[in-house]
């Protein structure tokens, strides 16, 4: 009781904070639900907690829109993010009808602007659930890990299959780091082959099915380039494909892909092995990276940043639901975790975008 007395203090603080800075009347702020002003909830812990989640939630999705992911990162966001933390660290969240709907509405947000994006110089990058990624260059658009979200496990959290389809329609090609549920949806990846477009999984991701063979297999050689065909063959990118490892034996791809652009991504999966330091440390000597994604909770995130040496972090993995409220990852930690990061580094959540320019002055932060 005495911890959610003090969420309940703590965020209901900075709703009045935020409420004293962007006044309701001025800005249109203020909540477009029906809300009863005579309402109590008494005795009624479930609809307290339900009310909250609501309530901040609205006025996190439009802070957001007025303070979209920036270098150096107004101090706004990183406020914002910690609220969306205290709602997604409710053992309840998953089920929470407000949790739902925010995310389905960011998804479908990212989807909106998936459609209208054309990128003209550098990447556009958009985060989704959990480590899942867009990535789009003015010829390419490469999907990571992406996910409905039904490692959730609450039947009214993931988005709708229709929705996972036309963000498929939007990407040409799918990278999945390996077999845990989420990072690895087999109802994505078959929209992926289904439409001609390769999906790249360790072997033994959904080994013994009938999908396995239409997976690629590309060979873990650390540091050497192969090739990728995309768009029917229209489009050529080259990938290196790391042998990265969660804990000690789960193949975990660890790919870096360059575009046609000549433009480079990393995303680590769930990457957690000291062993493979050996080839980690060495990323930056042999490639230029431009972006890495990397799992937040990684075994040491200073020191993986240091080799591969990116021009630009976005990281992953913060606020799975389907982990206990201890291993969700909140983005306060990412943020403790980063203190040290030798390279920029951006915090976003769900359906948020950043363009990214390799030649716009390199910002520390
Ligand atoms: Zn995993
Ligand atoms: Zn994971």
């Amino acid at each position: 009781m005495k911890k959610a007395s003090v969420l309940v203090i703590t965020l209901s603080a900075l709703m009045v904070f935020l409420a004293g800075v962007y006044p309701p009347t001025e800005t249109g702020i203020q909540s477009s639900r029906k809300i009863d002003p005579l309402k109590h909830y008494w005795s009624d812990l479930d609809g307290f907690f339900n009310r909250q989640a609501e309530a901040t939630l609205d006025l996190v999705e439009k802070v957001l829109l007025r303070f979209p992911p920036a270098l150096p990162e107004p101090l706004e966001r990183r406020m914002v993010l910690l609220m969306v933390d205290g709602v997604l660290h409710d053992v309840a969240a998953p089920r929470r009808s407000a949790v739902q709907e925010f995310f389905h509405s960011r998804m479908e947000y990212a989807l909106e602007e998936m459609a209208t994006t054309r990128v003209k110089e550098g990447a556009v990058i958009w985060k989704l659930y959990n480590h899942g990624f867009v990535v789009r260059t003015s010829s390419v658009t490469i999907g990571f890990d992406l996910v409905r979200g039904y490692s959730s496990r609450e039947d009214g959290f993931p988005i709708s299959d229709h929705l996972a389809e036309q963000i498929v329609r939007h990407c040409d090609v799918l990278f999945i780091s390996h077999r845990h549920r989420d990072h690895a949806d087999e109802f994505v990846a078959q929209s992926f082959i289904d439409s001609g477009k390769p999906v790249v999984a360790p072997l033994e991701v959904w080994a013994g099915t009938p999908i396995h063979e239409q997976i690629t297999h590309l060979k873990l050689e650390m540091h050497k380039k192969q090739p990728l065909p995309v768009q029917n063959g229209g489009r050529l990118l080259e990938v290196v494909l790391y042998p990265g490892h969660q804990g000690e034996d789960i193949p975990n791809n660890v790919p870096l892909i360059f575009s046609p652009e000549g433009l480079s991504f990393a995303q680590t999966g769930d990457q957690s092995n000291t062993d493979d330091f050996a080839w980690i440390d060495d990323v930056g000597k042999h490639h230029e990276v431009d972006l890495l994604l990397p799992n937040c909770w990684t075994t040491d995130i200073s020191r993986m940043i240091r080799g591969f040496d990116p021009k630009l972090v976005i990281t992953g993995h913060e606020n799975e639901l389907g982990h206990s409220v201890d291993h969700r990852e909140p983005f306060w930690l990412t943020y403790d975790r980063l203190q040290e990061s030798d390279a920029p580094f951006l915090l976003m959540t769900w359906g948020e975008a950043f363009h990214y320019r390799p030649n716009a002055p390199r910002v520390s932060e």
